[in-house]
């Protein structure tokens, strides 16, 4: 375990999940207007393989799965649990996200440590992305249930206990509150 690996948070806290995930890192914010109103993510088409791949990756550690709605049907089709309590994890939860970004050519050029330039998402887009793969793996049924949140984006060479040999995510995820063991 990295010294990076405590809750940002008070305790008491159970950690429950902790996954290293590999994979090109987008980030979740920007939206277009397509015909007809229609709101999409400009960036759709790279940041729902990412989310996907998040998704798996939790929903295979904790042994859950997705919920499989059914248009104005209250309960997961899949195991019949209620929605709104369909997740591992019902009360507040504290996340810890380090997402490793590509290294470009100028950066590498210009010898920098860390990703601080425009050509990588904004850090809170990247959190928005893994916090929706997160619940749509049902780790918790809410994303409102997030109350403590600590986001770092390092390049693979930056001085960091979590940054990866490659682009992807190391993500950790505290149950808050009374212990479980
Ligand atoms: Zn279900």
């Amino acid at each position: 375990m990295s010294e990076a690996a405590s809750a940002p948070a008070a305790p008491p806290a159970t950690r429950i999940l902790d996954i290293t995930v590999i994979g090109t890192p987008a980030g979740q914010g920007a939206i277009s207007f397509k015909g007809h109103g229609k709101a999409v993510h400009s960036n759709h088409d790279v940041l729902m393989p990412w989310r996907t791949t998040i998704t798996k990756a939790a929903t295979r550690a904790l042994g859950t799965h997705q919920r499989v709605r059914v248009k104005k049907m209250p309960n997961c089709r899949a195991c019949g649990k209620p929605n709104r309590t369909h997740g591992e994890i019902a009360g507040p939860v504290a996340v810890q996200i380090v997402v490793t970004v590509k290294r470009s050519p100028t950066a590498a050029k210009r010898g920098d440590l860390w990703p601080a330039n425009r050509t990588t998402s904004d850090i809170d887009h990247h959190a928005r992305a893994v916090l929706d793969a997160l619940c749509n793996a049902s780790v918790f049924p809410d994303d409102g249930q997030v109350v403590a949140l600590e986001v770092q984006k390092v390049f693979p060479i930056t001085p960091h206990p979590d940054a990866l040999p490659k682009p992807g995510a190391t993500i950790r995820v505290w149950k808050l509150g009374v212990p479980t063991a």
